[in-house]
């Protein structure tokens, strides 16, 4: 599937950066050389986007005059639209139906972002989705809007920016660029034509449509998207620009990668006992800051894990990404971040009580099996010869030794943490 058209909105008000530029809409300020709305138009048409819309309020004379050198220069073609009151960052969608091909990518105006879309659009293609969210880790949820992700990447749950992350813990912030099917919209204009309220995106679309049972997905990357709408921000934008971390962690490129098991490495997990709920998370702390001080000198760490307690009908799958979630949240507390969670559900044995039949499978991806490593490998371009692997166990280890990964046993580092048996998960 080839996706050949994208809508940028750039209708903001800009005011978090007037303290840098009172004139200048925030888009076509220039950081490193070139406006993020130019940066945004390289990217997406070496990506194979020729088609664009703009979605324009305030300033709009500023963009209509750069868009015919744009098109001039990058070969596509921009049309225009112009709100006569303000929409939102997504009301304008419904005003562009007539333009729209049957699915694009919405962008907003505001990030600085390098995405391999082949990879997106293949995502999209795959899980039969309507609405793509590309999602990361966010190290600030409590200001996000957020999602939980399932293992096989559905939305099951969501968190609004507006709205407290304690009761709901999730550490993937949507980043401003998904991809969707226009008929998404027409099933939401009935209910958008009676609300005069300014529409997000998040909130306005991608949200009610997974209400209505949409195909809501989450493509969760460690590719780089960033909101450079502060003055802060944009300074640390313009350092990541001038260091080529934005093109280098792109999967078009190889990336290296820290693997990590869960239970005994960084969370303790008694013999015999599963973490069943949230409550049941007791970090290991030094074995945290360790892997921390290790993973700066990997591009992103992704946690593997074995999880036999879903087949034995301990623990549901969304009850299991809830408590990777409050994980990732709370290592993250230690300059940890976990980009994504890769887990094994199945178990082999039967005879546990409320077992789940079609979970009790030999598959390919129970440790020491390597399938999770490299599925992470071929969903994230991970050049396994530069990457490494830290566990506890002897299914780790085997793992890693199998597949040529790179091996340390983080009990070397704590005897106090060293309780798990060989035969743990
Ligand atoms: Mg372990
Ligand atoms: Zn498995």
């Amino acid at each position: 599937m080839k996706v050949s058209q994208a809508v940028i909105t750039l209708g903001g008000q800009g005011t978090r950066l007037q303290s840098i530029s009172a004139s200048i809409p925030k888009p076509l300020y220039p950081v490193c050389g070139l406006s993020t709305l130019e940066r945004a138009i390289v990217t997406l048409t070496r990506e194979g986007v020729n088609n664009f819309i703009f979605l324009l309020g305030n300033n709009s004379d500023a963009f209509v005059q750069i868009s015919s050198y744009l098109e001039r220069t990058y070969k596509c073609y921009i049309n225009i639209y112009i709100e006569s009151s303000p929409l939102g960052e997504a009301g304008a969608l419904f005003h562009v139906l007539d333009s729209l091909q049957d699915v694009f990518l919405f962008v907003n105006g505001d990030i600085i972002f390098d995405i391999s879309l082949k990879r997106l659009s293949h995502f999209f293609a795959d899980s039969n989705a309507d609405i793509a969210l590309v999602t990361h880790f966010t190290s600030h949820p409590e200001d996000s809007d957020c999602v939980l992700e399932s293992p096989s990447a559905r939305v099951v749950d969501y968190k609004l920016k507006t709205e407290s992350s304690t009761q709901k813990p999730f550490f993937l912030g949507y980043s401003g660029l998904s991809m969707l099917k226009r008929e998404v919209l027409l099933d939401l204009i009935q209910a958008h034509s009676t609300s005069t309220a300014p529409c997000s995106f998040f909130q306005g679309i991608a949200t009610p449509s997974l209400l209505k049972c949409a195909s809501v997905v989450s493509y969760n990357t460690t590719e780089y998207l960033k909101d450079m709408g502060t003055p802060d921000r944009l300074e640390a934008v313009s350092r990541d620009l001038a260091i080529g971390k934005v093109s280098s962690l792109s999967y078009r490129n190889q990336q290296s990668a820290l693997f990590i098991d869960r239970d005994n490495t960084i969370v303790r997990c008694p013999p015999g006992q599963y973490v069943l709920s949230t409550r049941d998370i007791e970090l290991l702390d030094l074995n945290i800051r360790y892997i921390s001080d290790i993973a700066k000198h990997y591009d992103f760490v992704v946690c593997v894990t074995n999880q036999p307690q879903v087949a034995m009908g301990l623990l549901t799958l969304a009850e299991l990404a809830l408590i990777n979630s409050s994980i990732a949240i709370k290592c993250s507390a230690f300059d940890l971040q976990i980009s994504s969670f890769y887990c094994c559900p199945h178990h082999p044995h039967d005879g546990y009580p409320d077992e789940i039949p079609e979970l009790k499978t030999r598959c390919s991806c129970r440790k020491p099996m390597p399938g999770l490593v490299y599925q992470a490998s071929i969903e994230r371009n991970i050049d396994l010869s530069t990457s490494m692997f830290i566990g506890d166990s002897q299914r780790d280890e085997l793992l890693a030794q199998a597949i040529g990964l790179k091996y340390v046993d983080v009990r070397q580092i704590d005897g106090s943490n060293s309780r798990s048996t060989t035969l743990q998960d």
